[in-house]
């Protein structure tokens, strides 16, 4: 089939690749990569040959027209990320509007997603979750970003650096409460994988007392705000146990 294919790729073990991600892949025109020295290397290892090229959302328009160019043709086009699914925190979003706006068909070939792999593992609820990606990286817009998610019910969801984690652990526990269950899943599919369920309070030390937990790739998943605690405000919830304690 003619069209861009929007191919996930694996984010640690290269076992994780599908075998239709494989096959896309080769038989494409054109693979369009974030970074195409760090793709070189995946395609190498799938002894994958297909032409290579740049693309950002921020790349020249000439990128852009060079990949509707093939599609012009009738021809197909991949586009990776450095792992996991595109436009998922990562390039795209404008290359899938635009070619869908030209009248092109855009495929996905799903596979591996950090985001997703840290759910299924987290042991917190799942049935509704919210993605959050990067957090802003400037500590007031990340504590304004807290403040605005402190009345989400449903189970979040962050990517994080591993240079802030401690600082967006106490942030967190300075918005949310440090009783707040989280889990971090770090190096997922790595061989250094850990994925632990904790409070916050309790993930904040366990990351200051081991370097080793403040390195690699880190995905936060973290309890929504209990329902008990989000149907009253704190007002409300005071004047009922204050009622309760004058009850016989
Ligand atoms: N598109 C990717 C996906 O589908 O997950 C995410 C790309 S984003 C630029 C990179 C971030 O994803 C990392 O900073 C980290 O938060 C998360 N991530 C990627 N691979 C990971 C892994 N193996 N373990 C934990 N987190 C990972």
């Amino acid at each position: 089939d003619t069209g861009l294919y929007i191919v996930a790729t694996p984010i640690g073990n290269l076992g994780d690749i599908t075998a239709r991600a494989v096959e896309v892949l080769e038989q494409v025109d054109l693979i369009a990569a974030e970074d195409t020295r760090h793709s070189q290397r995946l395609l190498q290892h799938f002894a994958i040959d297909t032409r290579l090229v740049a693309y950002h959302d921020h790349s020249d328009a000439r990128s852009q027209e060079r990949i509707a160019s093939v599609l012009a043709e009738g021809g197909s086009v991949a586009l990776i990320s450095d792992a996991g699914t595109p436009l998922i925190s990562d390039p795209g979003y404008r290359l899938v509007r635009e070619m869908q706006s030209r009248g092109y068909a855009v495929h996905p070939v799903p596979g591996p997603c950090a985001a997703v792999a840290a759910l299924s593992v987290c042991g917190l609820p799942t049935d509704r979750f919210r993605f959050e990606g990067f957090l802003p990286a400037k500590p007031g817009a990340r504590n304004g970003r807290l403040v605005e998610l402190s009345a989400e019910t449903a189970t979040m969801v962050f990517y994080e650096a591993p240079h802030r984690i401690v600082d967006t652990l106490a942030a967190m526990t300075a918005a949310w409460g440090g009783d707040r269950e989280a889990v971090l899943a770090r190096e997922i599919t790595k061989t250094f994988e850990t994925i632990r369920r904790d409070s916050l309070d309790g993930l904040q030390a366990f990351v200051e007392a081991d370097t080793n937990q403040r390195k690699g790739e880190i995905v936060l998943v973290v309890s929504g705000r209990s329902i008990s605690e989000s149907a009253l405000d704190a007002d409300t919830a005071r004047l009922l146990r204050r009622l309760a304690e004058e009850l016989p």
